[in-house]
């Protein structure tokens, strides 16, 4: 039953000095499935993708997060990456002297086994239907990863290791980035092209609005550190006209027990 899906299982996590900031996540996306997370400004989004990467701020005090059935509390985070999971912001930011085409080869060869590295050929192709995927010029696999990158450009390059990896999920937390429309169609577009029966995807936003170009499957809302609902792609819409402050009172909260309500 486990097998095919990322599974986060009553998910309790704290960071030393504060008080809890997950309390019992709950959540599933099976692989082939596109879910959005969504919920107001401090209902511990961010927080559960950071605790997914495996950021070592956080202490997980009950709960698991499986993939595939195996549980991943215990991996480091290139482990994590080896078992499957991609998030976007584990890799280095600029990485000088190392071009794109190098860095995702040997990211790539990392997540294989000894003496079974990609042929010359396979990657060049692969990362050719990337760049094509994302509406790239074929010259930026020989620009250094991330050096002088415009903010675009950057996640452009994010999303590209994504197409290239190849992982069997993806978090993608958009909710910080301050995404112009043209970044947020990057993203949709990178989503879009990995879709498929091997792809899993939790696609984190404050903004109804990237999911006009990337339709969820199923859209969860969270909230004061729990996910309190959980619909079908309507509900993301619904959220955009109607606010947080509904679906958290029909979850028994108020704005008093739970977080802020400006998203
Ligand atoms: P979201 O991404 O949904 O806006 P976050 O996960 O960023 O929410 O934050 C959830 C709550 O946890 C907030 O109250 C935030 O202040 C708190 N929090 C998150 N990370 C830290 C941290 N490193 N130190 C202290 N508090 C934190
Ligand atoms: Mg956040």
């Amino acid at each position: 039953m486990s097998e095919n899906r990322l599974e986060i299982r009553n998910l309790h996590a704290r960071i030393e000095g504060v008080d809890a900031i997950l309390k019992g996540v709950d959540l599933v996306v099976p692989r082939g499935e596109v879910h959005a997370l969504m919920g107001p400004n401090g209902s511990g989004k961010s927080t559960l993708a950071k605790i997914m990467a495996g950021d070592p701020s956080y202490e997980v005090t009950d709960g698991d997060i499986l993939i595939d059935g195996e549980s991943v509390l215990e991996m480091e985070p290139d482990e994590r990456a080896r078992a499957g999971l991609y998030l976007a912001f584990q890799y280095p930011v600029e990485v000088p002297g190392v071009s794109i085409a190098n860095f995702l080869r040997l990211a790539l060869n990392a997540r294989r086994e000894e003496g079974d590295e990609i042929g010359v050929m396979e990657f060049y192709t692969k990362l050719q239907r990337a760049v094509k995927a994302l509406d790239w010029d074929e010259s930026i696999i020989e620009r250094n990863l991330h050096e002088g990158f415009s903010g675009g450009e950057k996640k452009r390059s994010e999303i590209l290791q994504l197409l290239v990896l190849e992982p069997r999920y993806a978090i993608l937390d958009e909710t910080d980035s301050g995404l112009d429309v043209d970044a947020l169609k990057v993203v949709a577009q990178g989503v879009n092209a990995a879709r498929g029966p091997g792809f899993g995807a939790l696609v984190i936003t404050h903004y109804q609005r990237l999911l006009n170009y990337i339709i969820p499957d199923k859209v969860h809302v969270m909230s004061n550190g729990r996910v309190i609902e959980s619909g079908p792609k309507e509900l993301a819409m619904e959220l955009d006209v109607k606010g947080y402050d509904w679906i958290r009172a029909k979850a028994g909260e108020t704005a008093a027990n739970g977080a802020s309500a400006t998203a």
